[in-house]
C-alpha cells in the first residue's frame, strides 16, 4: 500500500535526500535539522509507524537498523567515542514523523533529555 509520509516519500525518492547508507530492509540519510555534528536517521523501507507497531515477524528490520547505526557511527569515526541512539515512541515519546526511524547522535559531548517537560 502507497503512504504518504514523508520518510515512505525519501524512501520512494519522491523527496530527493542523499543516502548515506542502505541495506536490505533499511535506509539511513542526514537529519534535517541536525542537533549534532552526526545526527543521522536510519529508517526501514517498509512503512512501519512506531517501534510499537513493529510485529514480531519484522524483528529482522530491527535488528538491521540498530547493524545499520552501528556502521554509520563507524563511518563517521564516532565508535570510539561514543554517541546516542534514540527512537523516540508515540506522544509522550515525542515521535514526530510517524515512520520508525533510529536517531544516530554524535560529534560532540552529548546531554541527557530524559526528564518529564517541567
Ligand atoms: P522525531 O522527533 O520523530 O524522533 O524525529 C524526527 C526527525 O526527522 C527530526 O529530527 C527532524 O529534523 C527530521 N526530519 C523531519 N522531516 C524531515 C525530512 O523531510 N528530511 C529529513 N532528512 N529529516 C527530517
Ligand atoms: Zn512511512
Amino acid at each position: 500500500m502507497i503512504n504518504d509520509c514523508i520518510f515512505c516519500k525519501i524512501v520512494r525518492k519522491e523527496v530527493p535526500t542523499p543516502l548515506v547508507y542502505e541495506g536490505e530492509h533499511v535506509v539511513a540519510f542526514e537529519d534535517i535539522a541536525p542537533i549534532a555534528p552526526v545526527h543521522v536517521l536510519v529508517i526501514p523501507k517498509e512503512h512501519i509507524a512506531s517501534l510499537h507497531d513493529a510485529t514480531a515477524a519484522q524483528s529482522v528490520v530491527l535488528a538491521e537498523l540498530l547493524q545499520a547505526a552501528i556502521v554509520i557511527a563507524k563511518e563517521r569515526g564516532i565508535a570510539d567515542t561514543g554517541y546516542k541512539v534514540l527512537i523516540r515512541t508515540g506522544v509522550h515519546g515525542g515521535q514526530e514523523v510517524p515512520h520508525v526511524h533510529v536517531h544516530v547522535i554524535g560529534g560532540a559531548q552529548l546531554t541527557e533529555h530524559i526528564a518529564p517537560e517541567a
